[in-house]
């Protein structure tokens, strides 16, 4: 039941479920596309979108994946109409993930037509042998492209995602992607290390002794992805992300009489990806869509991890809700605290008691207390914050605060 007197919720995330082949290491719910499937599950997310639309007043909106850009333009004008009609469109910011093979310039105008503006785009790698290892649809020259397409189209807010640590990578394999990455200018990074998850292929080949696993060379290339970002002007505010901020680079001749102000380590760059800000901060998100995940207002609901019956419990009336789970407050609170920790700002005391009704300082002064002996975290007046190497083991770090 929807409480009508709530303030509605600002996040929404939607995952479409489809794929144009497996890759060699995903563990995301995503199958191989079939027009009838795409078809029914676009009307069954229409469907699922009119049953939230009176909670949700989104200043942010991501569509992941699968491959969200696999769908066809009709499709997603249907989607997109949809929204419009629903009053869900005029979101600050506005993400769609796109592999490059499936960017094209009339769905690119689509998108900003209807407030779509920001690209989150999967590159993983530049080299051709790592992408053909990794089972990636799309060719080095597709990304350039690609790219090419949506800043011609009006894009000025562009995510590049990349992994390192992949099978057979070398480090100079890593540096000429960086090199080239970095040059294209975009105003956002991601990057992963590859995991291993059960039942992939890649985990297979691992497993029967196909290449090594090397923990060093991995390090190694994080601490290369981390300086070369900061020395092409981004910002790390979390362990895999970095964004450029609106107030750097501001030409001499536009400064006023005061100097123009950077973002201190401990700020959040002003072209980070909000909608993911506000996960790590514990907000609220509908998340709808095959296998998405919500979180609205202390309650956890996941939806069913098959599109068929997704599509049938919707075309029965039903939101498709697998479980839901209202966590206890303290248990609540405490998977905020290690969810925030990921962000190299850390938790604003303040912020942190505003949105779990906690205080970290007595909550989880001892823990606070052993981080910073260990050099892992740094206590400040007004917020807690992992140091640099404390980011390394963020996980070790955060499950110290779960309860
Ligand atoms: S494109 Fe993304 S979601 Fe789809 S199989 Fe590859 S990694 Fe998984």
């Amino acid at each position: 039941m929807m409480d009508s007197s709530a303030t509605p919720v600002a996040s929404l995330y939607i995952h479409v479920p489809f794929c144009a082949q497996k890759c060699s290491y995903c563990a995301f719910y995503s199958e191989a596309s079939s027009g009838e499937l795409v078809n029914r599950y676009v009307t069954a997310l229409v469907r699922e979108l009119e049953m939230v639309a009176p909670d949700l007043k989104p200043k942010t909106i991501f569509f992941g994946g699968g491959t969200p850009s696999l769908l066809n333009l009709r499709q997603w004008e249907q989607i997109l109409r949809a929204m419009e009609k629903l009053n869900l469109l005029g979101a600050g910011e506005f993400t769609v993930e796109c592999n490059p093979a499936t960017v094209s310039s009339d769905k690119a105008k689509l998108f900003r037509d209807f407030g779509v503006n920001r690209i989150s785009m999967g590159v993983q790698s530049l080299d051709e042998k790592l992408l053909d290892r990794l089972g990636r649809v799309h060719s080095r020259e597709m990304v350039f492209k690609s790219f090419d397409i949506l800043r011609r189209a009006g894009f000025d807010n562009l995510n590049l995602d990349l992994m390192f640590a992949i099978p057979t990578q070398t480090m100079d394999i890593w540096r000429d992607t960086l090199n080239e990455v970095v040059a294209m200018q975009s105003e956002h990074l991601s990057s992963y290390e590859v995991i291993y998850e059960d039942d992939t292929p890649l985990f297979a080949q691992m497993k029967a002794g196909e290449f090594a696993v090397d923990e060093n060379l991995a390090c190694e290339m994080y601490d290369e992805l981390v300086s070369r970002a900061i020395a092409a002007g981004f910002h790390q505010y979390e362990i895999a992300n970095f964004a450029r901020d609106g107030r750097d680079g501001v030409p001499p001749s536009l400064k006023s009489g005061s100097p123009t102000r950077r973002p201190s380590q401990d700020q959040i760059p002003s072209l980070a990806c909000k909608h993911n800000v506000n996960y790590w901060r514990g907000g609220s998100f509908y998340g709808l869509g095959p296998s998405a995940t919500g979180y609205v207002r202390g309650v956890r609901t996941k939806n069913w991890s098959n599109t068929q019956l997704y599509c049938e419990q919707l075309e029965n009336g039903k939101r498709a809700i697998e479980s839901s789970e209202e966590l206890p407050p303290l248990k609540r609170a405490g998977e905020t605290a290690a969810f925030g920790l990921r962000m190299v700002a850390g938790w604003p005391f303040e912020e942190f008691r505003h949105t779990t009704n906690f205080d970290l300082r007595n909550e989880w002064s001892s823990e606070m207390k052993r981080l910073a002996e260990r050099g892992w975290g740094r206590i400040s007046v007004d917020h807690f914050q992992l140091t640099p190497q404390g980011l390394r083991f963020a996980d070790s770090a955060a499950e110290m605060f779960l309860r």
